[in-house]
Order: C-alpha cells, then structure tokens, then sequence
C-alpha cells in the first residue's frame, strides 16, 4: 500500500462521514418544527461537522514525519482522492506514491 492510497482511504472515509452528517444536520433542521428534540439531533450533527473538519486540517499526517497535511491535502481534489498534482510530502519530501513501511507488532 502506498502513501497516497492510504491517505486516500483516510480522507474518503472522513468525507463519506461528513457527507451524512451533513444530511442528518439538514433533515434534523428541517424537523424542528415536527418535534424541539431535533434541535439535539442538528447541534450534535453541527458538533460533528466541527469536529470533522479539524480532523481534516490537523488530524491527516504524513506516515513518515508525522506532519498535518490537511491543508496540502486540501488542493483541488480528483473526486474524493488526493489530487495527482501533490507528488511529495512538503515537510520530509517523501513520495506519496512510495510504499508504507509496515511495522512489525513482534519481531523474529
Ligand atoms: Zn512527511
């Protein structure tokens, strides 16, 4: 697995979750007028949303220098995947598309 594949797995799995976060904000915004206890629902949804998107700037770090790539990572995107156009870690200069060296849990 290489960097960027990795980093794209992150970043897929964070937009996903705020997508429907985003939806249950809508809907619960929506019903508050049906029920006051939506209000719960939206602020929690808004909460999310928050928190989501810190974990977007600061929360996505390089594997190698353990650096927050969240705004790098934040270039015109292709769909949901890292933009092409980012080659390197601007903070190591490692490759994004060099292999992820697996740390071993024991060793032989
Ligand atoms: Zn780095």
């Amino acid at each position: 697995m290489t960097i960027r594949s990795q980093l794209n797995l992150i970043r897929r799995r964070v937009l996903i979750i705020t997508l429907l976060t985003w939806v249950v904000f809508a809907v619960g915004s929506f019903l508050i007028t049906v029920h006051r206890w939506f209000i719960v629902v939206s602020l929690l949804a808004f909460i999310g949303l928050i928190l989501e998107t810190i974990f977007l700037m600061f929360g996505i770090r390089c594997p190698k220098c353990k650096a927050a790539l969240g705004h790098t990572l934040s270039y015109p995107p292709q769909g949901l995947s890292i933009s092409d156009k980012i080659k390197f870690c601007p903070f190591c200069g490692v490759s994004l598309d060099s292999e992820i060296e697996i740390e071993k849990s024991f060793s032989t």
